[in-house]
């Protein structure tokens, strides 16, 4: 029997490539999103517009048992929505309250595998101080500190998820993803990422010309390449492993390194303006050491290859709009 699978922010970034991976491995696909995806058609077999935080309507797209469900819907958006303060009741009403609906509802369909997308935000800020050594192992979670409520908010859905295995014997698996980049997300408009905030700049720039970067550029990220993380997500939901677990690169630069990389792939000169604004903590980078125990698997693949794919499609989006 063909297995089926549950997309839910489908219409979102990770969530359009990951409607696209299931196809190619043959599954029939729901998505389900406020919107479609802006740039590229969807390729579920179904999709559905609606709002997850309504309780009906929740229950009406989960009307079958789902071979896989993956929750990455999500209030969300780069430093310039999370951590401004001004979204943080919507980021967590609207979150938690679609996770609340989504576990019930799989609950209720006798639903057994659910992949839940937590983040690195969750981890406590006081470990994320020192930009050269920042501690994300998945065990230094508690005592609980998070900079922002988009982490609190995770991290309650995190334990939503794992209680709903241990009190209703569901498989929920939770992955902490870290900093995704790659084609086809949101490159403009305020919720893009630096990645793609970079690469933006850069396309739109003149050789010689100087950029703006929040902060110092001295705070340091890993950025993992969305085609890693989806071989992450469905290699922990079809495991034995619940997680919390680390989805992420362990290749850290600081954001004027990520700079330089761009500017060399662009083969444009570019120059530094640091402004103020959002940086988020000083440093955070991924720990890949309980995946690959659990897994046999961590991502490998360079930031240098990834951006190539990335900048070359953003670099066509600016051009495509100047026209
Ligand atoms: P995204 O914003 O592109 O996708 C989320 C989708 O959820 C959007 O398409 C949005 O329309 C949809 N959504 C929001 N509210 C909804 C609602 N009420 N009803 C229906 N749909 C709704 O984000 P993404 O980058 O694809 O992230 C997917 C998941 O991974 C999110 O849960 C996010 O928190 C998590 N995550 C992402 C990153 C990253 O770097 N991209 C890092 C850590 C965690």
């Amino acid at each position: 029997m063909t297995k089926t699978a549950l997309v839910l922010g489908a219409g979102g970034f990770i969530g359009g490539h990951l409607v696209k991976r299931l196809k190619r491995e043959g599954l029939w696909v729901r998505g389900v999103d406020l919107k479609f995806n802006e740039y590229a058609e969807t390729e579920a077999d179904d999709f559905v517009i609606g709002d997850l935080r309504d309780q009906a309507f929740v229950r009406g797209v989960i009307d079958q048992r789902f071979d896989e469900v993956y929750q990455l819907a999500a209030d969300m958006g780069g430093a310039g929505y999370i951590f401004t303060g001004e979204h943080d009741a919507d980021i967590m009403h609207n979150s938690a309250t679609i996770n609340l609906n989504v576990a019930d509802a799989s609950h209720k369909r006798n639903i057994r595998r659910v992949f839940y997308s937590s983040s690195a935000c969750m981890y406590p800020e006081h470990n994320q101080l020192d930009p050269d050594n920042p501690n994300c192992a998945e065990d230094s979670a508690y005592p609980a500190a998070p900079d922002s409520e988009y982490g609190w908010e995770k991290l309650f859905s995190e334990r939503l998820f794992l209680a709903y295995n241990r009190n209703h014997g569901m498989e929920c698996r939770v992955a902490r993803y870290h900093n995704i980049f790659g084609p086809e997300g949101t490159w403009d408009g305020g919720k893009e990422k630096a990645p793609a905030a970079v690469c933006r700049k850069i396309a739109m720039a003149r050789s010689g010309d100087a950029i703006d970067i929040w902060g110092d550029g001295l705070q340091t990220r890993s950025f993992l390449y969305v085609d890693e993380c989806l071989e992450g997500s469905l290699r922990l939901l079809r495991s034995g492993f619940e997680g919390p677990v680390n989805i992420g690169s362990e290749e850290m630069v600081t954001i004027n390194q990520l700079v330089r990389l761009v500017a060399d792939i662009s083969g444009k000169t570019i120059e530094i303006n640091h402004i103020d604004g959002p940086t988020g903590v000083r440093g955070r980078n991924s720990d890949n050491r309980l995946i690959a125990e659990k897994l046999g698997w961590a991502p490998s693949m360079t930031l240098k290859a990834g951006l190539e794919k990335t900048y070359g499609w953003i670099e066509r989006q600016v051009l495509r709009n100047a026209a």
